[in-house]
C-alpha cells in the first residue's frame, strides 16, 4: 500500500517527501505562516512562502528549521503533520515508517527533536535517523555498500555538507553553514554597496538562478531587479551582470571549497586516492548553481559531477535507506554523537 514508507528531507530551505512506489511527492519550501494572536497555524509550505515579507503584523512567517536543525520545535512539528497527512489522509489509522535525514553533525539532543518531531506528526515509533550525506549519496545512486571511498557535497540553503562515505558509513565530513542562504546574502549587500539598492532575499535569489555563475561566464548575462534607493528611498529598477553576481558570491564560494578541502585532508589515503579516482558528487539546490562543478574541479583537482535530480536526492536516499537499516546500524560506531539514540 502506498503511503506506509516514506523518506523526509527536512531541509532549512525545502521539505521533501519520497514516497515508496511513487517518488518524490511533496516539495514544498520549509516555511510556515503563524497568527500571533493565539499560534494558530495559518499556512504552510508554498501558500506560506507566498506571504513572505508581505504579512501584516499580526502573521509571521517562520521558517522552522535553521542551519539544518529545528529552531522551533512546535512550527516544526506542525509543518511535518501537514505534510505526513498531505500523504497518508488526515484520518488514516496506520502510521508511515518514516526515515528522515539530519546533518551529519548534530548532537545526540538536535537528532532527538527530529525524531520526536516526526513522531509527534504521526510518524510510527520509533522515526529512523540517517545522516544527510549518506541519504544523498544513496539518493545519487553512488555504490555506497562497497568498500570504497565516494565524496559528496551536498550544497542547501543554510549548510553545506562534505563528505567521505564507504560502506554505509561516514568516514569524515565537515559541515559549514555556508550555503545558499549565504550566497543570496552576499548579492544583497554587494547591490547595496555597488548600486545603492536595498533588494529583498527573495530578489537576491532570483538574481542567482537567473544569471549566477560559479566562475565567470563567456556570454555575460544582465537581469533587471527592482529594490528601494539607499539615497532618494524610493523604488528604483538597476540592471545587473552575471559577471557581478559571479563577483558577489567569491567568498562564500571559498567557504564551500574549504569545507570540501579539509574533508580531503582528513581522509585516510586508500580512500582518499578513490575519491581522486571517482570524483566528488554534489547534490541539494546550490548543485544547480551555473559552473559550480566546473569551480570545484578547477579549485580541488578532482573531478566533479552534478548528480541527476541533485535537489531530490536526500529525500530519495531516505526512503530507500529504510530497505537498508541494519547496514545503517552497522556502520555507525559506537560512540558518537548523532547516533547516539539511533
Ligand atoms: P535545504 O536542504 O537546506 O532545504 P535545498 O537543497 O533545497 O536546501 O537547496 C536550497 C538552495 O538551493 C537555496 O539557497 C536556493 O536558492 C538554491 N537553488 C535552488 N535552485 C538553484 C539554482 N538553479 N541555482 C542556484 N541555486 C539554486
Ligand atoms: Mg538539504
Amino acid at each position: 500500500m502506498f503511503g506506509r514508507r516514506i523518506g523526509v528531507d527536512l531541509g532549512t530551505a525545502n521539505v521533501l517527501v519520497y514516497v515508496k512506489g511513487r517518488g518524490v511527492v511533496i516539495n514544498e519550501p520549509s516555511v510556515v505562516a503563524v497568527a500571533q494572536r493565539d499560534n494558530t497555524i495559518v499556512a504552510v509550505g508554498n501558500d506560506a512562502r507566498e506571504m513572505l515579507g508581505r504579512t501584516p503584523g499580526a502573521i509571521q512567517v517562520i521558517r522552522p528549521m535553521r542551519d539544518g536543525v529545528i529552531a522551533d520545535y512546535l512550527t516544526t512539528e506542525a509543518m511535518l503533520r501537514y505534510f505526513i497527512g498531505k500523504i497518508t489522509g488526515r484520518f488514516s489509522l496506520i502510521k508511515p515508517e518514516v526515515m528522515v535525514c539530519v546533518p551529519a553533525g548534530v548532537t545526540g539532543v538536535e537528532q532527538r527533536a527530529v525524531q520526536d518531531a516526526c513522531e509527534a506528526a504521526g510518524a510510527r515509533r520509533p522515526a529512523n535517523v540517517v545522516p544527510e550525506p549518506l541519504a544523498a549519496a544513496i539518493g545519487a545512486r553512488i555504490p555506497v555498500a562497497a568498500p570504497h571511498g565516494h565524496m559528496i557535497v551536498d550544497i542547501g540553503g543554510g549548510r553545506t555538507e562534505a563528505a567521505v562515505i564507504s560502506m554505509y558509513g561516514i568516514v569524515v565530513s565537515e559541515s559549514v553553514r555556508v550555503a545558499g542562504d549565504r550566497l543570496d546574502e552576499a548579492i544583497t549587500n554587494y547591490v547595496k554597496r555597488r548600486h545603492n539598492l536595498l533588494i529583498g532575499e527573495r530578489t537576491a535569489e532570483e538574481l542567482k538562478i537567473a544569471i549566477g555563475s560559479a566562475v565567470p561566464m563567456e556570454e555575460d548575462l544582465t537581469y533587471s531587479v527592482r529594490g528601494r534607493d539607499q539615497i532618494t528611498g524610493l523604488p528604483k529598477t538597476v540592471t545587473v551582470t552575471s559577471i557581478e553576481v559571479c563577483q558577489a558570491m567569491q567568498d562564500a564560494l571559498q567557504a564551500i571549497i574549504g569545507a570540501i578541502r579539509s574533508v580531503l585532508e582528513r581522509t585516510p589515503p586508500e580512500l582518499a586516492s578513490d575519491v581522486v579516482d571517482r570524483g566528488i558528487v554534489l547534490t541539494g539546490g546550490g548543485a544547480l548553481l551555473r559552473n559550480i562543478d566546473r569551480l570545484i574541479t578547477q579549485e580541488i583537482g578532482i573531478p566533479c559531477y552534478i548528480a541527476d535530480n541533485p535537489t531530490d536526492c536526500v529525500a530519495i536516499g531516505a526512503g530507500i535507506a529504510l530497505e537498508h537499516l541494519d547496514l545503517i546500524k552497522r556502520a555507525r560506531p559506537p560512540e558518537g554523537e548523532w547516533f547516539a539514540s539511533f
